[in-house]
């Protein structure tokens, strides 16, 4: 019998742990013992409520944790898990992490014996409720295959975009084309608006023209339009990625991109605590 410790059970993770605890043996754990009741309760997964006491079979670590702070605090050090996890054992990390600090914990988890895998998640908590997810995944060959039977049960579209670290830098420049596009969008509600045309009306020009986008079709249609800001995503956790991402870009021209990151991290302090990332729009005038 062998065990996956999900550790991480928030927005994202607790639907995803359920979903994993459904189909193979997991244990979970959280800082929030309530989520980690609540999951094991759903999903019929072990509750752990102490990582310095994890069953004995564990040989698979998911982790699904706020960013690559949480998880080096998690597997390094005397107590972490890159040390107290066996030889052969395989970590899967599916947070939104950074690549470079994702390819140094990949480094020592190989000089543990350990295989290391980054397979962060695109689609939201809607998607992470179907196991329907697009999961983009870094690592060996080896290692992504031995990731497959604990992606497939959460993700219905599986990219292996390369080495360690690939996955969390595809993630991060996806996830500033994504932020980009909301902001373009709000962008072109207020140009609308300006010249007398209704935004919602505005919306559906784009929703049936060339303009169209995720985001014209989902978030400003879902979101924004009803001033609904409950997506699931939260702003700081988007400007992370776009912080990732244009950390990649450093040495390139890329105005157009640039340009959107100024706009929504100088506009942070105009939302308030824990704002939705579909506030963008409020930074426009718009949903306010
Ligand atoms: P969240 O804030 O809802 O959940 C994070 C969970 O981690 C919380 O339950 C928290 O208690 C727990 N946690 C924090 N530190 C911990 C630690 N040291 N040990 C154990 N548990 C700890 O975040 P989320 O929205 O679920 O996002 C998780 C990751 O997924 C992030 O990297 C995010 O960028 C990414 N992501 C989120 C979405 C989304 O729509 N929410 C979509 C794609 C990717």
């Amino acid at each position: 019998m062998s065990t996956t410790l999900f550790i991480g059970l928030g927005r994202m993770g607790a639907p995803m742990a359920t979903l994993h605890a459904q189909a193979l043996a997991t244990a979970v754990f959280d800082l929030s013992s309530e989520a980690v009741a609540s999951v094991s309760e759903a999903g019929g997964a072990t509750p752990v409520t102490d990582l310095k006491s994890i069953p004995g079979d564990v040989d698979t670590v998911i982790l699904m944790l706020p960013s690559s702070r949480q998880v080096e605090e998690t597997l390094s050090g005397e107590e972490g898990l890159l040390h107290r996890l066996g030889e052969g054992a395989l970590i899967i990390d599916m947070s939104s992490s950074e690549p470079t600090s994702t390819r140094s914990l990949a480094q020592r988890a190989q000089e543990h014996g350990i295989d290391y895998v980054d397979a962060p998640v695109s689609g939201g908590v809607p998607k992470a409720k179907t196991g329907e997810l697009s999961i983009l995944v870094g690592g060996s060959a080896e290692a992504v295959e031995r990731a497959m039977p604990h992606l497939e049960v959460m993700g219905s579209t599986i990219i292996h975009v390369g080495d360690e670290g690939a996955g969390d830098a595809a993630k991060a420049i996806n996830n500033l084309v994504s932020a980009s596009n909301i902001a373009v969008a709000c962008e072109a509600l207020t140009v609308a608006q300006n010249f007398g045309i209704d935004p919602a009306k505005m919306a559906e020009v784009l929703n049936s023209a060339t303009g169209r986008s995720q985001a014209s079709e989902l978030k400003i249609t879902k979101y924004i339009l009803p001033h609904d800001f409950t997506s699931g995503f939260a702003y700081d956790l988007m400007l992370k990625d776009m912080t990732i991402a244009r950390g990649l870009a450093e040495s390139l021209e890329t105005p157009v991109t640039a340009t959107a990151f100024d706009k929504l991290s100088t506009g942070r302090a105009q939302l308030g605590d824990a704002p939705d990332h579909t506030e963008i729009s409020r930074l426009y005038g718009l949903g306010q």
